[in-house]
C-alpha cells in the first residue's frame, strides 16, 4: 500500500493540482471536512515531508537525483520552507495569477457562481425538491480518467460527484428547498460543455374523476398522417377531433399552472360516442409546470363552469406519477346504460326475459377496430341488470360488464364474432343508439353506481 504522503508527492508530479481536486484524491479518508481541507492538508504535509528531507544533505541529494521525485513547484505556492531553501528561490519565479489546475482546470473555484446562476435559472418556477446533474467537459473526464489510471484512485470521489453535492448545497442553502435523487420536482444540468444550464421540469399529476355529457374523444385525437403540423386530411387543424375531455379540462389547469401542454391518463376510456355518467377515474399530466401550488377547488369549479353540460370533474388533487399505473391498472367492472333499437318490433314478454341474463360471453376482436388491435377472443363476464321498454322498437338496458367487454357488439353480435350477444337472444337485429357508462365497480369497493 502507498501512503498519503507517496500518494500525494506523486499527484504533485504530474501538475499543479488545486486543493479540491487533490482532496477528492482522498475523499474517503477523513470525515467531517471537505476536499479543500483535504487537499491543503496533504499539500502541507508533502511540503513538511521535502523540508524535512532537505535538513539532512545525504537524503536531500538522494532526493534531487531522483528523477521519479519532480514535483511541480507550483503546487508550493504561498508556502516558506525553513530548510529547503532552494524552493523558496524557485517559488519566487512562478507566476501565481496564471495557474490551472491540470484536472479541474479551475472550474472547482466557481462552484458559488455555478449555485448562483441556477437560482437564476430557476427564478419563475414553483418548486420543493431539485435535484444537479452535470455534464462534464471531455477534457476533464480524461484527466481524471488519466489521473486514476496512475495513482488508482482508491480513496478518491470523483470530481462529478463533488461539483453536484456541492452546488446542490449551496443552491439548498440559497433557495431553503431540498435536494431530492428520486422524483425532485426539477432537474438542474450544469452543462459545462457548453456553460449553459438545462432544466427538466417534472410534470405535475393531478387526479380527479370526470364525466362526459357530449360526445368527444377522452384524449386530444392528433392527425397521424401530419402529426399535429396540419394537412389535408385533417383539413389543416392538426387533429381529427375538435374537442376532447383532455383539452376541456386541461385548459384551465394550463392557465393555472403556466405548463406547456398536457396529457391524460384514464382509468379506461369510452368511445367517442359514448357518454359518461359513472365519473371515470384519470389523472391529468401538466408538462413543466410553472406553478405547483394551486387552488384545485378554484380549478374544479371554473372547469365545471366552463364546460356546463359537456364535462365535469369532481375529487380533483395532486398525486405522485405511481397513481397513472394505479389507475390505469384498476380493471373496474362497469355499469352501461344503452337505449337499443331493434330491427323487428319486439313484445314485452321477451323483452322480459332478457332481465337478469348473466353469461361468459366468447367476443372476438370487434371489426370496427380489427386494424389497430390484434384479433383474438376475450371472455367477459355480462349481466342484464334491467330492462325497459321504450317503444315497439327501442329498450333501455342496464348492463354490468367486465373490464374491456365491448358493449356494441355484446348487443349487436358482430355478425357473430360475440356470442351470446342480444341479437342471438332476441332472434332480431340491434343496434346501440346511445351508450353511457354509468358507473364503475372496483374490485374492493363500490364506486359510482348511478349517484349523479
Ligand atoms: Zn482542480
Ligand atoms: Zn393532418
Amino acid at each position: 500500500m502507498v501512503s498519503v504522503l507517496e500518494l500525494g508527492k506523486k499527484i504533485m508530479c504530474m501538475g499543479y493540482i488545486c486543493d479540491r481536486c487533490l482532496g477528492r484524491q482522498f475523499a474517503e479518508l477523513l470525515t467531517g471536512m471537505d476536499n479543500a481541507e483535504r487537499g491543503r492538508i496533504v499539500r502541507l504535509s508533502v511540503a513538511m515531508e521535502i523540508d524535512r528531507i532537505a535538513a539532512d544533505p545525504e537524503e536531500l541529494k538522494k532526493f534531487e537525483e531522483d528523477e521519479s521525485e519532480k514535483i511541480r513547484v507550483e503546487n508550493f505556492v504561498g508556502i516558506t520552507f525553513h530548510n529547503n531553501k532552494h524552493l523558496n528561490i524557485q517559488l519566487k519565479e512562478v507566476d501565481k495569477e496564471n495557474l490551472e489546475c491540470f484536472l479541474c482546470g479551475n472550474i472547482m473555484e466557481r462552484l458559488d457562481e455555478m449555485a448562483r446562476n441556477v437560482v437564476k435559472e430557476l427564478e419563475g418556477y414553483e418548486f420543493e425538491t431539485f435535484l444537479v446533474g452535470v455534464k462534464l467537459p471531455e477534457h476533464i473526464e480524461s484527466a481524471e480518467a488519466k489521473l486514476w489510471e496512475e495513482i488508482g484512485g482508491i480513496y478518491a470521489e470523483s470530481i462529478r460527484n463533488e461539483i453536484t453535492r456541492e452546488v446542490g448545497k449551496r443552491v439548498q442553502q440559497l433557495t431553503g428547498k431540498k435536494v431530492e435523487f428520486k422524483k425532485p420536482d426539477v432537474t438542474v444540468i450544469l452543462n459545462l460543455q457548453r456553460n449553459v444550464i438545462e432544466l427538466i421540469v417534472s410534470s405535475l399529476y393531478i387526479y380527479g374523476r370526470y364525466n362526459k355529457y357530449k360526445e368527444m374523444p377522452q384524449a386530444r385525437w392528433v392527425c397521424r398522417h401530419c402529426n399535429g403540423v396540419g394537412c389535408k386530411r385533417c383539413e389543416w387543424k392538426g387533429r381529427l377531433y375538435d374537442d376532447s375531455v383532455q383539452d376541456r379540462i386541461g385548459e384551465i389547469l394550463l392557465e393555472m399552472t403556466k405548463g406547456v401542454d398536457t396529457k391524460i391518463h384514464g382509468a379506461g376510456r369510452e368511445d367517442i360516442d359514448a357518454l359518461c355518467t359513472g365519473w371515470r377515474e384519470f389523472v391529468i399530466e401538466i408538462l413543466e409546470p410553472r406553478k405547483r401550488k394551486i387552488d384545485l377547488k378554484k380549478a374544479e369549479k371554473e372547469i365545471n363552469k366552463r364546460n356546463k353540460g359537456v364535462v365535469e370533474v369532481k375529487d380533483l388533487k395532486i398525486v405522485d406519477k405511481d397513481m397513472v399505473r394505479i389507475i390505469k391498472e384498476k380493471r373496474s367492472k362497469k355499469i352501461y346504460e344503452a337505449i337499443v333499437r331493434f330491427e323487428k318490433e319486439i313484445d314485452e314478454e321477451e323483452l322480459k326475459k332478457l332481465k337478469g341474463f348473466q353469461a361468459v360471453i366468447s367476443q372476438k376482436t370487434p371489426t370496427r377496430v380489427l386494424h389497430r388491435r390484434s384479433d383474438k377472443v376475450r371472455k367477459r363476464r355480462v349481466k342484464i341488470v334491467d330492462v325497459e321498454r321504450i317503444d315497439e322498437r327501442r329498450a333501455k338496458m342496464i348492463i354490468e360488464a367486465d373490464a374491456g367487454t365491448y358493449i356494441k357488439e355484446f348487443v349487436n353480435g358482430d355478425g357473430g364474432r360475440t356470442r351470446p350477444s342480444v341479437a342471438e337472444l332476441l332472434n332480431s337485429e340491434c343496434e346501440v343508439e346511445k351508450l353511457i357508462v354509468a358507473g364503475f365497480i372496483d374490485n374492493e369497493n363500490s364506486s359510482g353506481g348511478k349517484q349523479k
